[in-house]
């Protein structure tokens, strides 16, 4: 019988804490001072993939809860994405602003060469591709790489363009025709992928509410739309949420949908970038109780995400923006899913990707692969 194993030696229930999980490395070099946390969530679809996020958590334990998160995160994501690649991420334990190095990031590139191709990683928070170019000359499974570098490059570009499939498919769902033109949209955050929105939207000659911490942005974007037949208002930051437009467009933070916004809201309908735009679950049962159809963002923000993931095929934009466009249809399927089994969206999207994981079961086991040990030793 197995010995019961003394759970004080590993830290309190170490192995609850990553059940669910196939592998959690703790990587350790304190030559370069460099401690990482890499977590591999699920490979049933592939090879893990996620970024690696540089912090200065306080405790071991808050970096392990949030790389257990994220890395569980990304199995969603490549699942509804249609990826080849399952989920996993990295964070390592330091200020990104005093605390990197050359060697740091090097030491890393060899722990993620040791998994073999079991996970491949890039940028995330705090964490750029000059580092990355140290970690690329210990190990392979990297991508997001600069076109300079042989890579795809920016990647906010399908990101943007997955919103504006993810906005069409909402369009269609809630009026039956995805023609953006004649509607009415709020976008919180003008950046890499807010801006490119705000500029499709004004050329389609919509009327947009922005708001950004950022004046400069807000300038250009104004500017912008005087060489349109679009319409453009700056609005404050704490207003954008009471906004009166058809569609809320979240592309700066995560949490914004919670106990306060998600009362103020007097939108139909919300699909944005942002990560983790609901604080809670219980938010997007409220917003469902309100009548407000919420795009799940993983769903939405997946471009990025599949042109990082298309690269190790060489890159090739026009087949990523192929790819992007089946959010278009993902989403439709989630939002009918939601409303014939009154789910939230949320639900319909994770079920659908706990589908695909399913059928991926399955069908490992149906085509019966070799699955004779690699050592044939004899008895
Ligand atoms: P970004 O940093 O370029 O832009 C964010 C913008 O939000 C900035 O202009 C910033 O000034 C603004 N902002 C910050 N706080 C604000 C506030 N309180 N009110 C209004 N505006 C505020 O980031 P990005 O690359 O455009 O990404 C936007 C969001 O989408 C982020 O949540 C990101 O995690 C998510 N996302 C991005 C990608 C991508 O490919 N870039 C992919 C997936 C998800």
């Amino acid at each position: 019988m197995k010995q019961q194993l003394d759970r004080s030696i590993v830290g309190a229930d170490m192995f609850e804490k990553i059940a669910g999980h196939e592998q959690v490395v703790f990587c350790n070099d304190p030559a370069s001072g460099l401690q990482a946390i890499i977590a591999i969530h699920n490979t049933t679809l592939g090879p893990a993939l996620g970024g690696t996020r540089m912090r200065p958590y306080e405790t071991v334990d808050e970096a392990l809860e949030d790389v257990l998160r994220l890395s569980k995160g990304m199995t969603y994501k490549c699942a509804a994405a249609d990826l080849d690649f399952g989920g996993g991420k990295a964070v390592i334990i330091g200020d990104p602003n005093t605390d990197k190095s050359a060697a740091l990031f090097r030491a890393f590139g060899q722990y993620v060469d040791s998994l073999n191709g079991r996970f491949y990683t890039g940028t995330d928070m705090g964490t750029t591709m000059d580092d990355f170019v140290h970690a690329m000359k210990e190990t392979n499974f990297i991508n997001g790489i600069p076109e300079a570098f042989g890579g795809s490059g920016d990647s906010s570009i399908p990101t943007a363009q997955g919103v504006i499939y993810g906005l069409k498919a909402t369009s269609q769902f809630l009026n039956g025709s995805d023609h953006l033109a004649d509607k009415t949209y709020s976008i919180q955050g003008l950046g890499k992928v807010g801006f490119k929105v705000a500029e499709y939207l004004l050329e389609a000659g919509a009327s947009i509410y922005v708001t950004d911490i950022n004046q400069d942005l807000l300038r250009s974007i104004e500017q912008k739309a005087n060489q349109t037949t679009g319409t453009v208002k700056v609005v404050d930051s704490a207003d954008i949420y009471r906004v009166a437009a058809d569609i809320f467009i979240p592309c700066a933070l995560g949490g914004i949908i919670n106990d306060q916004t998600a009362d103020q809201l007097q939108v139909k309908a919300i699909v944005g970038s942002a990560n983790n735009q609901l604080l809670e679950a219980k938010h997007g049962r409220r917003l469902h109780e309100k009548g407000v159809l919420y795009a799940p963002d993983y769903i939405v923000n997946a471009g990025g995400l599949i042109q990082v993931a298309d690269e190790l095929y060489g890159p090739n934009k026009d087949r990523v923006l192929a790819k992007t466009k089946a959010i278009y249809t993902s989403l439709l399927e989630i939002y009918k899913e939601a409303e014939l089994d009154s789910i939230t969206t949320e639900e319909a999207a994770d079920r659908k990707c706990e589908a695909r994981l399913q059928e991926q079961r399955t069908r490992s086991h149906f085509y019966a692969r070799d699955r004779r040990p690699k050592w044939n030793i004899r008895e």
